[in-house]
């Protein structure tokens, strides 16, 4: 049995200016793909062949041209190696491409044409995937994960990996029904750790039924992407046509039903409310969420507004972390440990939702770290990195775009954020690690590209109605299954 293996993730963000290049890409090809998967191994007779997986950080658009080479290499070596009983795939499933709509769709499209109609095609996809129609005719088995924050990566690319070989084995192409649920809401209110999300997603188990029912997906989808394809979605996957359908209404009326339910899981006010209630907290260190900046939801990562706000209000001690520019990176290299400092900060990657910052302080410390791409190892790319003291603000200051979701990323730069009073993160809601040291976590509702008032963004391209812009908006998934 031979199995393709690869993929292209990232969740873009079309509200962003910022195009994603190949820079910001990390590539996998030959022996090191397949490295990235271990669990392949526990497939005795199947030869797992590794072609091309390219995965970035969450960003804005991506470049076409990158995403064609991606895509040809790929189709390249489809054709090179002979037939195939199965492709797996590891997605996101929020993919832009600049210029065009449904990116995952036109990349399963030209696979299965490839490929042909008898060969089985599997992906894993992150919950806040946006399915089409076109991407459900492409494939045979969709998964995602059941988890966010996400804990379960691993686990859904084992899980959809063994789908696939299970149908490949038994000769079995699994009924699929795809409903998609005209619901679109940021992640920080749909996160599975409160409810209505966690009793939502813990029904998934009950509707998985041995042979009837192999898998079933809620996919909360990408809201920050205006597209035809956006939207919630439910799939569900088996050999029994009947009860296929049934779990996929099932769980997208109940869906449909919580919808009002969902809300932020903590404290959410505007940045200089978050400030100012951190300053007066009893707790320390509190830790606010710069969501609209948020670099692992697709915001560029350095807007300098919620420091200009600590600035503006007195803070004397806090850490931000971090605002991406390479620029002041370089000149605090030139100044030297030590040196007084005064430059423009941010503002320069998103223009468009944030101005530069004049900043004057003393470089701290001076680091060049590997850059880390999540799910895809060490890039093998250094990244520079300036800690700043700003009037007693330790202001992180990084070449690249860098997300900070686990407190070794604070220590590796001396940096304690327990010791300090308030602590700010490019986060939307908090990964597991900074909820350990959080005595108190706050979310603000602060300027940029994955603004989390999302009735107030630009859509113009998405189905109406949906929720939340057409709040009275009638619905039933009765008969959409596609079955
Ligand atoms: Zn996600």
């Amino acid at each position: 049995m031979k199995i393709a293996l690869g993929g292209f993730s990232i969740e873009s963000c079309t509200f962003s200016p910022l195009l994603t290049q190949e820079k910001d890409f990390r590539v996998l090809r030959g022996r090191q793909l397949l490295a990235a998967y271990p669990f392949l191994s526990s497939y005795g007779d199947v030869e797992f062949v590794p072609l091309i997986y390219a995965r970035s950080l969450p960003g804005g658009p991506v470049e076409k041209s990158f995403y064609t080479r991606v895509k040809d290499e790929f189709l390249q070596g489809l054709r090179d190696q002979g037939t195939w009983e199965g492709v797996f795939l590891h997605m996101h499933g929020a993919v832009n491409v600049a210029g065009m709509d449904d990116a995952e769709g036109d990349f399963l499209a030209a696979l299965r044409e490839a490929v042909g109609p008898d060969c089985l095609i599997a992906a894993s996809y992150d919950l806040h995937g946006n399915v089409s129609r076109r991407v459900m005719d492409c494939i045979d088995i969709l998964s995602a994960y059941r988890t966010a924050p996400h804990v379960d990566g691993p686990e859904t690319l084992e899980r959809t990996c063994s789908l696939l070989v299970k149908s490949i084995r038994g000769k079995i192409r699994p009924h699929k029904a795809f409903i998609p649920v005209p619901i679109l809401l940021p992640g920080e209110k749909t996160s599975t750790e409160w409810e209505p999300g966690a009793s939502l997603y813990r029904l998934i188990p009950g509707e998985i039924k041995g042979d009837a029912v192999w898998d079933v997906s809620i996919l909360i989808g990408y809201v920050w992407a205006d597209e035809p394809r956006s939207s919630a979605a439910v799939v569900a996957l088996g050999a029994d046509k009947g009860e296929v359908r049934k779990a996929a209404v099932t769980l997208a009326r109940r869906f449909w039903d919580v919808r009002r339910e969902f809300q932020f899981g903590v404290t959410t006010a505007s940045v200089d409310n978050c400030i100012e209630m951190a300053m007066s907290a009893a707790e320390r260190p509190v830790v606010i969420s710069d969501s609209g900046d948020n670099p692992t939801a697709g915001g560029a990562g350095d807007t300098p507004y919620v420091l200009e706000r600590m600035l503006a209000l007195g803070v004397a001690d806090g850490v931000v972390a971090g605002i991406a520019d390479p620029e002041a990176v370089s000149m605090c290299e030139a100044a030297g440990l030590g040196a007084d400092v005064g430059f423009l900060l941010g503002g320069k990657l998103d223009p468009v939702h944030a101005k530069p910052l004049h900043v004057t302080g003393r470089v701290v410390s001076l680091h060049r770290q590997p850059w880390l791409v999540s799910h895809a190892g060490d890039s093998g790319v250094v990244n520079r990195i300036a800690v700043v003291d700003v009037q007693g603000i330790q202001v992180i200051v990084t070449e690249r775009r860098t997300p900070f979701h686990r407190l070794a990323d604070f220590l590796n730069l001396g940096i304690d954020p327990r010791r300090h009073k308030i602590v700010v993160v490019k986060i939307g809601y908090l990964e597991p690690e900074l909820k350990t040291f959080a005595a108190k976590a706050l979310l603000a509702l602060s300027p940029g590209a994955v603004n989390q008032d999302i009735t107030s963004l630009p859509f113009g391209r998405i189905q109406r109605p949906m929720y939340p812009f057409d709040p009275d908006m009638a619905w039933d998934p009765g008969d959409q299954s596609g079955l």
